[in-house]
């Protein structure tokens, strides 16, 4: 096992407190069969994983799920219930999700209701779940009406990051990471948001794992606060409620999660710009980090974007015509903010 420069941080939050730790080619054989002293684990991950690190994964209890978001569903969630049954899993035992949000989320929800909780560990191999979903315990499973819809808060128990695991993930899959890396600097980090300004992408590469520990110690800082979603934790929703009607309204075939969230943040940043909130000079400078890291500032189609922010009024059951959005305040600190919808397009326009 080599060691590169360890980094540990503590997750406080309010149910449960947790370690994360990332480091670089740690995480091997000797690490799984480590976790499993004294009780039966069970690992869940998705094909395209299992075909990357089969040899890391022999010999253990192995749950291959197909890769992508339809897994996120009841089938999956029960055959994997029935696997841990058959496995004769106990409360004292412990689920391992191998993979990105998608396995994160499913193994996540499936260890929060099997025998009404047991453990569960986050080994997560995307950007993605490093930086945002294998922390914080939200956990859940997709139904037809919606994504997410069954869930839970359940903490893990710990988080465990190897950042040599990014070496397989294909490059569009990098760059989806890369847009909530920047959405951290925009909502709570202008010193990071600075590093991805100036940096060329090699550069941020190298320096990624101490990138992600300090998207992570934010995500902890906002979690300690605010375990439960009401208040403090809408700011990681920043660029979302309009990177979800992209994608949303696209029928998630055209824009990915990233693409969405840059799209938002773009969008945030030109609403900033015309509110006087920030220069001109600085609304450059978001966009272009954004287009750096191979993401998008705007749809293919700009004259649907009124269209497509009709989803915007679906997706926040907005009271009256009001909805509320989390808004640039300057680069590192955002606030809540009430739009109507003609307000925001007139805004945009
Ligand atoms: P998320 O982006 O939310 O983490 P997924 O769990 O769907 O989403 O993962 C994105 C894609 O990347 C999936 O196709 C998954 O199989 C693949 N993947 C995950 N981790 C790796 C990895 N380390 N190497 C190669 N492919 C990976
Ligand atoms: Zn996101």
């Amino acid at each position: 096992m080599t060691e590169g420069l360890r980094q540990t941080l503590t997750v406080e939050a309010p149910s449960k407190q947790y370690k994360i730790t990332i480091d670089k080619k740690w995480i091997d054989r000797d690490f799984f069969k480590a976790l499993a002293v004294n009780r039966k684990i069970v690992m869940i991950t998705d094909e395209n994983v299992y075909a990357c690190y089969r040899e890391l994964l022999e010999g253990f209890d192995v749950f291959v799920i197909t890769a992508g978001e339809s897994s996120k569903c009841m089938a999956s969630y029960s055959d994997i219930q029935s696997y841990l049954i058959e496995h004769h899993l106990t409360r004292s035992d412990a689920v391992v999700a191998f993979g990105g949000g998608v396995v994160g989320d499913l193994a996540g929800f499936v260890a929060a209701t099997y025998m009404r909780g047991i453990g569960f560990i986050q080994v997560p191999t995307t950007l993605l779940a490093m930086v945002d979903s294998s922390v914080g315990g939200k956990v859940a499973i997709n139904h037809s009406v919606g994504k997410n819809i069954l869930g839970a808060f359940y903490q893990p128990d710990a988080v465990y990051m190897d950042t040599a695991f990014l070496e397989t993930l294909p490059d569009a899959e990098f760059a989806c990471g890369m847009a909530e890396i920047i959405k951290y600097g925009l909502i709570r980090d202008e010193a990071l948001f600075a590093l991805l300004a100036d940096l060329p992408v090699k550069a941020v590469r190298e320096q990624i794992a101490s990138i992600i520990a300090r998207c992570c110690a934010i995500k902890a800082e906002v979690v300690a606060a605010d375990e439960e979603d009401r208040g403090l934790r809408q700011i990681l929703n920043f660029g979302h409620t309009v990177g979800h009607a992209v994608e949303s309204f696209y029928h998630y075939k055209t824009y990915t999660h990233g693409h969405g969230v840059a799209i938002g943040m773009a969008i945030k940043a030109k609403l900033a710009m015309n509110n006087g909130i920030i220069d001109p000079v600085q609304y450059r400078l978001i966009v272009e980090t954004i287009k750096k890291f191979n993401l998008p500032i705007a749809i293919d189609e700009p004259e649907q974007m009124p269209e497509v922010l009709k989803e915007v009024i679906h997706d926040k059951k907005a009271e009256g015509d009001v909805f509320k959005l989390i808004e640039l305040e300057t680069i590192g600190s955002v606030k809540i903010a009430a739009y109507t919808y003609d307000a925001l397009v007139a805004m945009l326009a």
